[in-house]
């Protein structure tokens, strides 16, 4: 890793070297070019799509000599042509090679038709995929046209990105909890990714970077076959309907994939049955949308979250289609804008659900290790937990951080009190012996129960004398919790092994055996009292 930093360190003179030249102000990139600009002229074959036509007029007293920029939008597939005297051009949404460089999400071309001249610009464009799509020409100087060109182009490339970002986001979230919901979620967003690359032509920008060629009609029925189903089917579930109809998880699943399954037959569909599908397809999604709203309000009177996100999901999709009803100009002319940002803003709200599930994951997972790690009656951590904490204090008293003693400590003659009073008295007893020791230690963890009515005080930082004074005052505080429990007959006193930790001690286990056996020794001296390990061991040899 640091190998890695240094090497970088010194490649760094060695790329700005690289640059060809470098001033005190200025920086000067790139290398010059011998390659041909791009071929703009219209082919017969071209010409031979151009099946609609607009013509622009001139005003009344004719072109005033000023450049006219003149910009097509919305149209998704085939060529489109502007043409004034001998100046045109062709090229398609799909190929940014093609264009005139300063449009980016129309093809456009900039004209000057000589002062009082009269001819129309014409604009020619390929049939339209759906027959609603309506293509928008805009005309006017250069530089507002651009700007027009340049606002669509970074809604269109921002969406791109967010969807991407968000793909990245759900994929690291299946990385970190293998919950396949993520999984799904990384490709959703995937398609539409690729979807609205197609849909704003950005498949073809600023190189070709999607393998559609020609064929980007047949490609953008494609992802819509395959998007607008998926989307209305998490919209299902988002809204809780899954919940309410069970049944319908048997074959609603199967009927999205079948849907999605005409997408594959989309790409040798011919073109009238193709526009057909597409038409179909999105009256299709427009009808779903209102159900889905129905069903969120539906939900929403019974209190459902998440049927609150699904409806702000939908809403958008709602907007566009009454929109569309209402032929609006809006829609009209920004309707890949709408599209995509009706797509983001369904993933954002579905990244919102799905960071709620995470967190909900997140929550159950703790609650899981903290069952794991705990003892069910006292709420000590368990021997599993324990033994963790020990070779933590282990490791740090091995590199400085002082002494360190264990306590094993047995409460006696404890199946005589469970005989005696009762297993309910048992259990109040431990869990009073639990409590005393906690109060006892600075970290209530460092008290565990290691089974039955065996505990382990770790006493971090203290050793020899110290450790002892601290289990002597703990084994009569023992005793005293017994006694506050004002159950008569009832005595309740505890054996306590004390060892601690040398070099010699390989690992936990070994200071506890060496503990274990001072507290059985203390017990064989009697009970009631602590005895230091190293005495035992001592004495047993
Ligand atoms: P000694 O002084 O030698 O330790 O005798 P003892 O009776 O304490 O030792 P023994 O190991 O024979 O008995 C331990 C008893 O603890 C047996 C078991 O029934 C009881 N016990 C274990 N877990 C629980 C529990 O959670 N609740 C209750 N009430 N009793 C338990
Ligand atoms: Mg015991
Ligand atoms: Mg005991």
């Amino acid at each position: 890793m640091i190998a890695g930093w240094l090497l970088l360190l010194c490649a760094l003179p060695c790329l700005a070297s690289a640059a060809p030249q470098v001033g005190r102000d200025y920086l000067v990139t790139g290398a010059p070019t011998s390659e041909q600009a791009p071929q703009r002229h219209c082919t017969p074959a071209m010409q031979a799509e151009l099946t609609e036509r607009v013509e622009i007029p001139a005003p009344p007293e004719g072109w005033s000599g000023a450049p006219q920029a003149v910009n097509v939008f919305n149209i998704f597939a085939g060529e489109v042509r502007v043409h004034h005297g001998d100046r045109e051009i062709c090229g398609r949404m799909h190929d940014a090679r093609t264009r005139d460089s300063r449009f980016r999400a129309g093809v456009g071309m900039v004209v000057v038709p000589p002062a009082g001249n009269h001819e129309p610009i014409q604009v020619a464009w390929a049939t339209p995929l759906k027959p609603g799509w309506i293509p928008t020409v805009r005309i006017g100087a250069p530089s507002p046209v651009q700007q027009f060109d340049t606002a669509r182009l970074l809604v269109r490339t921002s969406c791109l990105a967010i969807a991407i970002a968000l793909a990245f986001m759900a994929l690291m979230g299946f990385l970190s909890t293998r919950d396949r919901v993520f999984l799904g979620y990384t490709l959703l967003c995937t398609l539409t990714v690729l979807g609205q690359a197609v849909l704003s032509g950005l498949s073809g920008y600023p190189e070709p970077w999607l393998p559609i060629g020609e064929q980007e009609a047949r490609w953008l029925v494609v992802f819509s076959c395959l998007a607008l189903p998926v989307l209305l089917y998490v919209m299902w579930l988002l809204v809780g309907a899954a919940r309410a109809w069970p049944t319908t998880e048997r074959w609603l699943p199967w009927l999205t994939a079948a849907i999605c399954a005409t997408a594959v037959a989309a790409l040798w569909l011919p073109r009238d049955a193709l526009s057909r599908l597409a038409v179909g397809m999105d009256a299709g999604f427009a009808v779903g949308c209102p159900a889905i709203l129905a069903l969120g309000l539906a939900n929403l009177r019974h209190r459902r979250a998440d049927a609150l996100a699904a409806i702000a999901a939908v809403l958008p999709f709602l907007a566009m289609t009454v929109m569309d009803l209402a032929d609006s100009r809006l829609l009209i002319e920004y309707r890949v804008e709408a599209i995509q940002f009706s797509i983001t803003w369904f993933l954002t709200v579905s990244a919102y659900v799905l960071n709620l599930r995470l967190g909900h994951l997140r929550r159950q997972r703790d609650e899981m290790r903290a069952l794991a790690d705990t003892d069910a009656l006292t709420g000590l951590p368990n021997r599993r937990a324990g033994l963790q904490r020990l070779e933590q204090h282990m490791a740090d008293a091995r590199n400085g951080a002082g002494a360190l003693s264990v306590g094993f400590l047995d409460i006696d003659l404890f199946k005589r009190i469970n005989d005696v009073h009762g297993h309910a008295v048992g259990d109040r007893v431990l869990v009073a012996v639990a409590g005393t020791l906690t109060s006892a230690v600075r970290t209530p963890v460092d008290v565990i129960r290691m089974g039955g009515e065996e505990f382990l005080v770790l006493l971090p930082g203290v050793g020899g004398d110290a450790a002892r004074g601290r289990l002597e005052q703990m084994r009569v505080q023992v005793s005293a919790a017994g006694d506050s429990l004002a159950i008569a007959g009832l005595t309740v006193t505890a054996s306590i092994g004390l060892a601690t930790f040398t070099a010699d001690d390989g690992d936990a286990a070994s200071l506890l055996r060496r503990a274990d056996a001072a507290m059985y020794r203390a017990k064989r001296a009697g009970r009631d009292q602590v005895v230091e390990a190293e005495t035992a061991l001592a004495d047993s040899t």
